[in-house]
């Protein structure tokens, strides 16, 4: 049994409902089981800015995937609600999941980067993995995702807010 962190961000469509239905995808994989959802953010887009804003959070699951394993059971659950896919890099997507931390596996392989490559110059991905997982650790950095947050938090151009109720 290994613990994984899974961001998870949207910005086509009903956002929120996306979310929701891809952790619900995550829970009917009889290996995987979903622990802990965080609170969602509305959050500015990174890279290539001129798009919507996103919906983002992070889940917390207990798994016996192995880590390339549970790559490929994402990709299948973005693909089966996002039929069209995503036009380009970084633009507009219905859903992206992508493997924050497995355990304190660190990997690089051609297809596979853990701890995500970049989720620790990513507001929207630390903001909700530190409401879950506070204790975390990044195993090459070798900070507290806590600590990750708190330096990128000073980012003007990072703005992440609480979702409302009702949006
Ligand atoms: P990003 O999630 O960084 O915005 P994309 O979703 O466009 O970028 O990237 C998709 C590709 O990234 C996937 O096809 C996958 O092979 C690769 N990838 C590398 N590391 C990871 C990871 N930790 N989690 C998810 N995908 C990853
Ligand atoms: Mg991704």
């Amino acid at each position: 049994m290994f613990t994984a962190y899974i961001s998870i961000g949207s910005n086509i469509g009903n956002k929120k409902k996306n979310l929701e239905a891809a952790i619900e995808l995550l829970g009917r994989d009889e290996k995987i089981q979903v622990r802990k959802v965080s609170p969602f953010y509305r959050t500015e887009p990174q890279n290539f800015k001129d798009q919507d804003w996103f919906v983002n959070g992070a889940v917390q699951i207990d798994t016996q995937h192995e880590v390339d394993e549970l790559l490929t059971v994402l990709k299948t659950i973005e693909r089966d609600l996002d039929k069209a896919g995503k036009s380009f890099r970084w633009g507009p997507r219905i859903i992206d999941l992508d493997i924050v931390y497995y355990e304190d596996l660190v990997l690089e392989t051609g297809q596979l980067t853990v701890p995500h490559p970049r989720m620790h110059e990513r507001c929207f991905v630390l903001r909700p993995l530190c409401d879950i997982g506070p204790s975390t650790i990044h195993p090459v950095l070798k900070m507290k995702s806590t600590a990750l947050l708190k330096s990128v938090e000073k980012d003007k151009n990072q703005t992440v807010l609480p979702l409302k109720e009702e949006e």
